[in-house]
């Protein structure tokens, strides 16, 4: 069930006062629009009436899509301290609740960025697994190594055999597109689950780079 509630909310930037409605729970099956929302980097997000200034709202969401097997925490936060501390609470959470019994078979996922969220999305909706998609996107960036920290790569779209990743150089200032034939995508998740990757969770999981560059090391020890 989507579940909202109403804030009063002051502009940072010109102070006046606003009401802004913030989503704590999302599902996919009954709210197409939210998610087309989230999809459209609208959701819990505050714009101001009167100065046009626009922020995310720092309310955490659940995302729920059980066609899809798929729910993400997004608890907003840039802070890697605080991140570890939500992230064990929340599995914390979880075990005591008992929930993780009712979502075998589920992929749960916490993130802390709005692209994070997106980008995730985006990938499930596609009908790919995130954890080949980041093993895929530490590929892209190991091709210009010296550039690899100055560089991030998001899933874009998946289309005429392709996936497109989008590559955002922050020192070029400049978006760069790499293709990656769909056939490739599965020759590494295959590879992936051969070697004992599971293609579901059995607790929360945080899937970025440094996940996929675990995974990758894990893999290369077994051969
Ligand atoms: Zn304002």
């Amino acid at each position: 069930m989507s579940i909202n509630i109403k804030q009063s909310v002051r502009c940072p930037k010109c102070s006046e006062m606003s009401d802004v409605t913030v989503w704590s729970s999302v599902t996919a099956a009954d709210s197409p629009d939210l998610k087309a929302d989230i999809l459209g980097g609208r959701l819990n997000m505050f714009r101001c009436p009167s100065c046009d200034t626009t922020a995310l709202m720092p309310q955490p969401m659940l995302y729920t899509d059980d066609e899809k097997r798929l729910m993400i925490s997004f608890m907003p936060t840039n802070d890697p301290v605080e991140k570890q501390q939500l992230y064990e609470k929340i599995v914390s959470s979880s075990r005591e609740s008992g929930e993780l019994n009712s979502l075998e078979g589920y992929n749960l996922r916490f993130v802390n960025g709005y692209n994070e969220l997106l980008e995730k999305l985006l990938i499930f909706d596609n009908g790919y697994n995130d954890k080949a998609i980041e093993v895929i996107k530490l590929m892209i960036l190991s091709q210009d190594v010296d550039k690899s920290d100055q560089r991030d790569c998001r899933f874009g779209k998946s289309d005429d055999g392709n996936i497109e990743f989008m590559i955002h150089d922050f020192i070029e200032n400049m978006v760069y597109s790499s293709y990656v034939p769909v056939e490739t995508y599965d020759t590494v998740y295959r590879s992936l689950i051969e070697s004992g990757m599971k293609p579901y969770s059995f607790d929360w999981e945080i899937v970025d780079g440094a996940y996929a560059t675990r995974l990758l090391n894990g893999f290369n020890n077994n051969f």
